[in-house]
């Protein structure tokens, strides 16, 4: 129901950048190839999210906008092996409680849907000529959560924080074009070639990827694969080390102090390195359904993986001495 929308709502969008978070990534677990976002003031006034993938089902459409329906987890032994972005089933429900939603959506086959929700209900369902893929608008964000929308900082904020999102989530999948516009003018665009080095390019500039170098290494159950920056170049800040787990970013303090431990004398002290790393393995150990936001992730074989992360940078450090 409407209230129990808005509660979870509390926990799963905080701010402009979470709806934007879990908006693509449903556009991601629905195959895109290529995801064009669109912001007015900040996400404050419109978020936009244009997607190339699967679409929504007619019959479907009103079922994603209910709580805990997932397409994505079918039992419980599924929530072990979990290969998509979203699991829960709260996104859609909780934005659509604390804001306005309009939603086209095509399968490709057969006619499409438009759909409006306001104030937690369905305003119009119809038959819509769609292409295939989805299109949701959301509106007047926060408009009925007046001390949520006071705790909004200036849209200057609002939109770092965006940015820093889909920046990662662009970096995170460099298969994926990824295009972010504010007010028309845009901010970000990704090609989708699969070419990470590319993506870092477009998120930190080129001058930056020109500074890295590529790192790789194997496991037993796990496979990293990225880059990390030339020693001489170093920030004064943690976050410009960047882990992704099986596509999904990921704060992991173990990894990053390995990574970290990897430059050992390298670095003046209070100076971090910049890196970008994939890391693949079998889900079942891997575990994100530890907090709402799904960006910390229990390992059940850390010391496995923060041992490659040492040893595989190292190694490409040595070399870059030699
Ligand atoms: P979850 O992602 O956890 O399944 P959501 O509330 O985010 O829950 O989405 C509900 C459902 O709506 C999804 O399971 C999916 O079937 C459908 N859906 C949402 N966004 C899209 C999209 N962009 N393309 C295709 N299907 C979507
Ligand atoms: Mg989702």
């Amino acid at each position: 129901d409407h209230l129990s929308n808005k509660i979870a709502a509390g926990e799963v969008v905080e701010r402009p950048a979470s709806v934007v978070k879990e908006l693509v990534e449903n556009a991601i677990d629905a195959k895109s190839t290529r995801i064009e976002i669109e912001l007015e003031e900040g996400g404050l006034s419109s978020i936009r999210i244009l997607d190339n993938g699967s679409g929504i089902e007619p019959e479907d459409c009103e079922l994603a906008f209910s709580r805990h329906a997932t397409s994505k987890i079918k039992d419980e032994q599924d929530l072990f092996q979990i290969r998509t972005m979203g699991f829960r089933g709260e996104a859609l429900p909780s934005i659509a409680s604390v804001s306005h939603v309009d939603m086209k959506t095509g399968t490709g086959n057969g006619p499409g849907t438009a759909m409006k929700i306001v104030n937690g209900r369905v305003q119009q369902l119809e038959r819509a000529n769609a292409r295939k893929g989805t299109e949701i608008t959301v509106s007047a964000l926060f408009y009925n959560t007046p001390a949520r929308l006071k705790h909004m900082k200036t849209i200057h904020t609002e939109l770092g924080n965006i940015s820093d999102v889909v920046n990662r989530l662009a970096l995170g999948h460099p298969h994926i074009s990824f295009r972010l516009k504010h007010n028309g003018k845009e901010m970000l665009h990704t090609n989708g070639n699969g070419n990470l080095l590319q993506v870092i390019a477009a998120v930190y500039g080129m001058s930056t990827a020109k500074q890295m170098v590529a790192v790789s290494g194997q496991s037993l159950d796990y496979s990293i694969e990225g880059f990390v920056v030339k020693p001489e170049v170093t920030r004064a800040s943690r976050n410009y080390m960047s882990f992704f787990m099986n596509g999904r970013y990921i704060k992991n303090y173990a990894v990053q102090k390995a990574l970290v431990q990897a430059y050992h004398t390298l670095l003046p002290i209070g100076r971090y390195p910049i890196a970008v790393l994939s890391i693949t393995m079998d889900p079942s150990i891997i575990d994100v359904n530890v907090h709402p936001s799904k960006l910390e992730a229990r390992l059940s074989k850390e010391p496995e993986l923060t041992a490659l992360v040492e040893d595989a940078v190292k190694q490409v450090l040595r070399q870059l001495k030699l």
